[in-house]
């Protein structure tokens, strides 16, 4: 598939304008392809002059160009030549599209549990064009009509409000004009659950063997979706822009969740039959808001280009937080923030691969360039830049900018330069100013923290970087059991000051602890002085207020990857600070590091066994009882982050016994009860450390037919430590038949740090087979192989250079599965670096 290039798509739009899109399916045909009839209308400014709309069929039937046949031969590629247009054009075209199984196009997905077939389009970039004939580029947006023939027993859902029209037929109501990557349409035999809000029809939907998930999470998810809906219909002037809002929960979705106008889709694991903590249903509520936040960030004003996805997904991300803290009880979002979403921003932000929030269109050259913007830097810093923003310009200010910007550009395409004229005329500011450091420049500014020395004279933040910082620092003492916030001083660092200095008040008396950044409403490194290092080893675990503890925890995971701090020092604060820690979400975090980077990545291997028994030991404690005086919101929860953790860790003969009798009781001891996931976790761990064998796998895949079930077999199978196993699973990996979800669960049971000897021939094996496969054009494999598959573990130099020659190859092109494969290696440089410094 030909990518669009910004001047093509640049070209195409100053000739054309699109008037309407009706979208015919029949998907009763078989399970290799669909019928698809697409009827265009649109404009063209200069009569007599050609163009070209994208599709990707498996036959292309007929082509009917304002009422003359046009030879279905002239399709080169996925571009069918369009010549001689006229002012108003009516196209036609009738194809046999392939069914996906790999998330790109109208997915087709059969679920193991009951034999039920479902489908959704997934859509995004340029993936519209593989289910009917678009000119697909964001900044051509056209109403949309749809019809779609399923069979009798089958629901339909899309953008616009779909109705039976019988005979299995399914008429779906004009859309306001939209972006063809936004197009949806789900169809199956889903089970819904339908209601109404402030007079818009709200759905949520799921395949029937996620029916109980959905109707116990139904009161919860509906709960979240009005209060969001309700504190968006609050703070924008303009009103929700589409006929209905479906949440649909599809198989096989790649990312989170997609924000079709009017239907978003989400990750059907959002359902998880399993328990789950409070922080993973805070995600859930997160991403619910995300996207919502989309129908008027993205939906109802589009980017012109992909060089402006933050226009979606940093507004998108910001909002989601914000909103979800705002409008219900998840009100700890700032610090899920922080621990799940700002270190992927820190760390974009800080490879070879850095660009900034909002590149100029000519650094997206095309379609596949721009996958690669889907990725820390648009989302987290972006977000986080707004967070900036906000602080500046005042809520009220901002909102008032913004309201402006969706009032000029409603249904229409707009700019970073649209954005900013709207938020300097609200403001009266230079926005562009501030845009210019913190848009349109990569990197991240550091602030380091210092104490007058010699006493007498006065202490400051030092400023390396070139953004404006508004941030609050925390002036601690200590207390008893605690430390004590003296003061959160607000601390502005303009952009060309190296250093400002602090308040007397602020050092004076000495405090235990200077914490810069404290709150979190800034975007930066943070340094402390030495008394305050100290303060922090002995007391982070008794900071009052969680997102403190987060801004220091990911202080000195940063210290760490900058091979400033030794990294078992990190698993020494753990060990000390998580046995009081409350937040589940923090323990998960702090834990999830410290097993797989700390104790797999940057420990030299002679390390990790110890490292291992200290986690297993630090979970051990949270399973224990919890201190008395302890806010938690659930000790359940806490224990099962602890559970998972341990599970995880697992290693010597005795974790291995432990977790033999948890299998044997049902639950661990004390609570939790084991579910599926829990009993497949265990499994997986006893099977890599070669505890469980082929049989006892095959005997929980027979008691458990569910499609997450089917992937855990896959994923244990793939971990067993035998030579034929891995051989199979290698030659599964290679097959090119598993679906982009059963690839990711064997690749990830393929690599574990316990089964490096039996690996080690894989490891060149793996360069030289994801080169293959991209030179072969099986980018959606290279893809997902080189994102859930890369062989993480092997931290040597000679993993680096087999890397590095796969890149020097040429074979991944020069888009985003080369930058997968360049912030991989960039990583695991990173990781030789730490694990051989000296101690
Ligand atoms: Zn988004």
């Amino acid at each position: 598939m030909t990518a669009l290039t910004y001047e093509e798509a640049q070209e195409r739009a100053r000739l054309l304008d699109v008037r309407g899109y009706r979208v015919e399916l029949d998907v009763t045909g078989g399970e290799e392809e669909f019928g698809s009839v697409t009827m265009v209308r649109f404009g063209c400014r200069v009569p007599g002059a050609g163009s070209f709309i994208e599709l990707s069929p498996a036959r292309l039937r007929r082509v009917v160009l304002n009422g003359r046949e046009v030879d279905p031969a002239t399709l080169t590629g996925n571009r069918l030549p369009l010549p001689g247009l006229r002012e108003a054009n009516e196209l036609r075209v009738e194809a046999d599209m392939p069914y996906s199984r790999t998330g790109a196009g109208l997915h087709r997905f059969t679920d193991t549990a009951d034999g039920e077939t479902y489908l959704a389009l997934h859509g995004g970039l340029d993936n519209a064009q593989r289910v009917f004939a678009a000119f697909d580029q964001p900044d051509l947006k056209g109403p949309v009509t749809a019809a779609v023939t399923a069979p009798g027993n089958w629901t339909v859902i899309g953008n616009g409000l779909a109705r039976p029209a019988g005979d299995g037929r399914w008429e779906l109501a004009a859309t306001p004009p939209i972006s063809t990557y936004l197009v949806t349409l789900v169809a199956g035999p889903y089970v819904s659950i339908s209601t109404e809000h402030r007079g818009v029809p709200f759905g949520l939907h799921a395949r029937q063997s996620l029916a109980a998930p959905l109707r116990r999470d139904a009161a919860e998810l509906l709960a979240i979706t009005r209060a969001c809906f309700d504190r968006y219909r609050e703070i924008f002037a303009e009103p929700y822009p589409y006929d209905s809002y479906d949440q649909a929960f599809v198989p096989e979705l790649e990312s989170g969740a997609v924000e079709n106008p009017g239907c978003v889709t989400f990750r059907d694991d959002f359902l998880s039959p399993s328990a789950v903590t409070r922080a993973e249903r805070q995600i859930r509520a997160i991403v619910i808001a995300h996207e919502m936040a989309h129908m008027w960030f993205g939906d109802l004003v589009t980017m012109r280009w992909w060089n402006d996805v933050w226009l979606s997904e940093s507004f998108a991300e910001y909002m989601g937080f914000r909103v979800l803290a705002d409008a219900t009880t998840f009100t700890g979002t700032w610090t899920t923030f922080a621990l799940a979403r700002k270190i992927g921003g820190y760390d974009a932000d800080q490879r070879a691969s850095a660009h900034p929030v909002a590149p100029e269109p000519q650094d997206v050259p095309d379609t596949d360039a721009a996958l690669a913007s889907y990725d820390g830097i648009s989302y987290a810093k972006g977000a986080s830049a707004l967070r900036q923003l906000v602080a500046w310009l005042g809520w009220p200010v901002f909102l008032a900018g913004i309201n402006d910007y969706f009032a000029r550009h409603r249904f229409g395409c707009a700019t970073l330069a649209d954005l900013l004229d709207c938020l300097s005329r609200a403001s009266g500011a230079d926005v562009g100013e501030w845009a210019r450091p913190w848009l349109r420049s990569a990197g991240v500014d550091t602030l380091t923290v210092s104490r007058p020395e010699p006493p007498g004279r006065v202490g400051c933040i030092s400023h390396v970087g070139g953004r404006p910082h508004r941030v609050w620092l925390g002036v601690y003492d200590e207390g008893p059991g605690e430390l004590i916030l003296r003061d959160r001083i607000p601390v502005h660092v303009p952009a060309d000051a190296a250093a400002v200095v602090l308040p007397a008040a602020t050092v004076r008396p000495e405090p235990a602890l200077l914490l810069p950044n404290d709150g979190d409403f800034s975007y930066c490194k943070v340094r402390l002085d030495p008394v305050s290092q100290n303060g922090l080893a002995s007391s982070l675990g008794r900071l009052s207020d969680p997102l403190s503890r987060a801004v220091a925890w990911n202080g000195v995971r940063d210290l760490v990857r900058d091979g400033e701090v030794a990294p078992r020092q990190y698993l020494a604060l753990a060990v000390r600070h998580l046995p009081g820690e409350t937040d589940d979400s923090i323990a998960g975090h702090v834990i999830g590091y410290a097993r797989w980077t700390i104790a797999d990545r940057y420990l030299p291997p002679g390390q990790r066994g110890a490292a291992l028994a200290d986690l297993t030991s630090l979970c051990r404690d949270l399973l224990g009882p919890r201190p008395a005086a302890s806010k938690d919101h659930s000790g359940v929860e806490m224990r099962l982050v602890a559970a998972r953790g341990l599970i995880d860790s697992a290693s010597g003969p005795d974790d291995v016994s432990a977790l033999w009798s948890w299998l044997a009781a049902g639950r661990v001891p004390g609570g939790p009860d084991l579910d599926s996931r829990l009993r497949w976790q265990i499994l997986l761990r006893l099977t890599v450390l070669g505890a469980a064998s082929r049989a006892e796998i095959e005997h929980d895949a027979d008691q458990d037919t569910t499609a997450a079930g089917r992937l855990s077999a896959a994923r244990c199978r793939a971990a067993l430590p035998d030579s034929d196993a891995k051989q199979a699973a290698w030659g599964a990996m290679l097959s090119g038949t598993l679906s982009g979800y059963e690839l990711t669960a064997t690749a990830q049971g393929f690599w574990h740090a316990d089964q490096a000897d039996l690996l080690s021939g894989y490891v060149p094996r793996y360069f030289a087979a994801l080169a293959d496969a991209a030179a072969s054009g099986a980018v959606g494999l290279a893809r997902t192989w080189c994102r859930h598959g890369f062989p993480q573990h092997a931290v040597d130099a000679v993993t680096v250079r087999a890397a590095e020659r796969c890149l020097e190859t040429g074979a991944l092109g020069q888009g985003s599965l080369r930058r997968l494969l360049a912030d991989q290696i960039e990583d695991l440089r990173r990781a030789v670096t730490v694990r051989s410094a000296a101690w």
